[in-house]
């Protein structure tokens, strides 16, 4: 039997922290599963387990100088029924699971599982988001690819809690969002695509494209967007040399769920599909 706190606000659990390392647990869909024990027997919690789902502070959802602010303990459901977040963002966080998995998996629950199959993990790679960790001694607000590090790992401190992420909206007007799973719902990604671009009087202005479940985290290559920008259009000559170069980068594994050759095909499919549609 370990000891269980319930703070009433996040300064609370930030001192409760400090004093004592503690299991953080938001909606517990991950932890649950992964501390699970045989049927009948407590799950295996080694420490102190704080739960944070209920703190007001991590549950909030703004938009102000066009920065979306969405709190850490927002399940999937509550992003997806808020009228902030644009429908693109909604469709890609109900490809999650099922209505009742989505209605306690939270997206900070999501980041910080740091799996490269997470389903926000795209999306929110593919939109720059930045995650704002917060400890007793202050905050610290770090893009998502530099935070997760890893299968798994993210430089999350013992005494911190994910608070929000941080999202800069921009007026993508070619959007594209694709998860491979075994069957539509309840299944994770053997593979997943986000493409979110902006076109303007026929020119490429911004383009982000990420990748989930094909290497040890989401890829995505900012030098190789870059380049697509300097092409400004695209041809059939420049998806053989874009798709090229993800070729490069991405890395899958054979595993239970799917095969590596058939992930990297599948993505470069995908890839090829998008950029033939902003010809
Ligand atoms: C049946 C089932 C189906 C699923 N299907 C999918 C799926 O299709 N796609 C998918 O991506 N995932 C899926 N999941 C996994 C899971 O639902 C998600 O990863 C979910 O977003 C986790 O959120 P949570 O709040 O439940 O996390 P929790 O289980 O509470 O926590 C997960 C991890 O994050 C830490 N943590 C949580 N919140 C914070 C915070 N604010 N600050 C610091 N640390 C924190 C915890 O300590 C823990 O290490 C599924 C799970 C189940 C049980």
């Amino acid at each position: 039997m370990v000891a269980g706190y319930r703070p009433n606000n996040l300064k609370e659990a930030l001192e409760i922290m400090n004093k004592e390392e503690c299991i953080v647990l938001c909606g517990g869909t991950d932890l649950m599963v992964k501390r699970k024990k045989s049927a009948g027997v407590e799950p295996g919690f080694d420490k102190p387990v704080i739960f944070i789902r209920d703190l007001e502070e991590l549950k909030q959802i703004t938009l102000e100088n066009n920065i979306l602010t969405v709190g850490a303990a927002c399940t999937c459901s509550k992003i997806a029924q808020s009228d902030l977040v644009p429908e693109y963002m909604k469709k890609s966080v109900l490809c999650m699971a099922s209505p009742g998995i989505r209605n306690m998996a939270t997206i900070g629950g999501n980041i910080c599982n740091s799996s490269p199959v997470g389903d926000t993990l795209p999306l929110l790679y593919a939109l720059e988001a930045v995650v704002v960790l917060e400890g007793i001694n202050g905050k610290r607000e770090l893009p998502i690819n530099e935070f997760i590090t890893g299968p798994g790992q993210n430089v999350i401190r013992k005494d911190e809690i994910l608070k929000e992420i941080k999202i800069t909206m921009k007026d993508f007007n070619k959007v594209l969002h694709r998860k491979v799973g075994t069957r539509k719902a309840i299944a994770l990604a053997k593979l997943s695509f986000m493409g979110l671009t902006k076109v303007e009087n026929g020119k490429i202005k911004d383009i982000r494209l990420a990748f989930g479940a094909v290497a040890p985290t989401i890829v995505k290559s900012k030098d190789i967007e870059n380049e697509i920008i300097k092409m400004g259009t695209i041809g059939k000559d420049n998806i053989k040399e874009i798709k090229d170069k993800y070729a490069e980068i991405i890395k899958p594994i054979d595993d239970q769920r799917s095969k590596a050759n058939y992930r990297k095909g599948t993505c470069l499919n995908l890839l090829g599909y998008y950029l033939e549609d902003l010809m």
